[in-house]
């Protein structure tokens, strides 16, 4: 996209010709994807829940392994409410945001337990279950109740910024990006057209140099018009996020095993599986006192380097320490032992282990 503006078109504002041309390109141009029913078959809300679910902050093309085997294990809401949590857990490492698989399954239980099987249709109905927000909500019931309403993700606001020229930037903007939204969405077909408008964003309508040249809705759009499109939509400069910094300690026995514990329910990856570290705070942890409270007694030496890893408020720096310990080695009261478990080296990926602590364990098992 260039700059120079582009005033010739005679530009409508978004309406039923503009969503009928997007329909008609989403008919010969939608994804196959594997949550998607071919024509005449039903729509499973089942289905469309967990895909909905699994692609917030994450891409289609990471979600299609998990969703597959997570459809296999789970094929409906009895058996998921059925799952031990763990389970459910573990077959969410490596989509990260693990309090949504949490909500999953507490959902499912309700779900199943209370409303027999049955999802509510209504949008309203849908966003009072637990764990299911605005998004997923509208996602449910315009897919598979084909209520008209429009589920606006980061995909479908670009698309309507661009498409309407909003310059306001986001977060502000989100409340009138919905609603420019809902006035597209049409009364016939509204699932189709939620369906179209996250295709269009992700294939056409991209953050970098959208293609505006192939796209349905480009006689009706004002940022192409404008010359701004790519500019849009403007967001409000992000805060710089925070460091927080501790020291892991991966005891490794002699038979081959590591030393887990689990997380505590609550806070931050509740409930899964990590290497057991100090506290993550702002200062690095006093080295002398940090291994005096490591969870075995033991020769501890630093891996050289460190691990990385960003989560969505802060930024984690992690020293990591290593021992080779006995067989019979015993856990100390510092590591809360109750929780920790001595885990075949070999089985860790049967546990609910967060991408973090899998960096950790590459990181202080690899050869230095
Ligand atoms: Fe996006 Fe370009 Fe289509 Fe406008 S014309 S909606 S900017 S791809």
């Amino acid at each position: 996209m260039g700059a120079v503006a582009r005033i010739q078109l005679p530009l409508r504002p978004a309406g039923p010709d503009t969503v009928a041309a997007l329909l008609d390109w989403y008919d010969g141009e939608k994804r196959d994807l594997p949550w998607r029913v071919k024509a005449g078959e039903p729509i499973d809300p089942y289905r469309i829940w967990i895909s909905e679910v699994m692609l917030q902050q994450t891409t289609v093309k990471a979600v299609i392994p998990y969703y597959l085997s997570f459809l296999e294990r789970w094929p409906d809401v009895f058996c998921l409410a059925e799952a031990k949590l763990d389970d459910v857990l573990t077959a969410w490492a490596g989509l990260g945001y693990y309090s949504r698989a949490r909500s999953l399954h507490k959902c499912a239980k309700v779900l199943a337990g209370e409303l027999d099987g049955r999802f509510p249709q209504s949008e309203s109905e849908l966003v009072a279950l637990p764990g299911i927000g605005p998004y997923t909500a509208a996602a449910i019931a315009a897919i598979a109740f084909q209520e008209p309403t429009t589920p606006v993700d980061g995909n479908i606001e670009r698309v309507v910024a661009r498409l309407f020229a909003l310059s306001t930037p986001l977060p502000t903007a989100k409340a009138e990006l919905r609603r420019l939204a809902a006035t597209m969405t049409p009364q016939k077909r509204p699932g189709d057209f939620a369906q179209a408008m996250m295709d269009l964003g992700a294939g056409v309508c991209t953050p970098k140099r959208p293609s505006c040249m192939v796209c349905p809705l480009r006689g009706d759009c004002h940022g192409y018009a404008k010359g701004i499109a790519d500019t849009l939509p403007k967001r409000l400069a992000k805060p710089v996020r925070p460091v927080r910094r501790g020291m892991a300690f991966l005891a490794l026995r002699e038979d081959g095993h590591v030393l887990l514990r689990r997380r505590p329910e609550a806070g931050l990856l509740g409930g899964m599986y990590e290497v057991p570290s100090t506290d993550w705070d702002q200062e690095w942890p006093v080295e002398d006192e940090a291994l005096g409270m490591a969870p075995v007694k033991g020769e501890w030496w630093l891996v050289p380097g460190m691990v990385v890893h960003t989560f969505t408020h802060f930024k984690l720096e992690l020293l990591v320490y290593r021992t080779l310990v006995a067989a019979d080695a015993a856990v100390t009261l510092w590591a809360n032992s109750e929780r920790c478990r001595w885990v075949n080296r070999n089985k860790i990926s049967q546990f609910a282990l967060p991408s973090v602590m899998n960096k950790v364990i590459s990181h202080a098992l690899k050869e230095h």
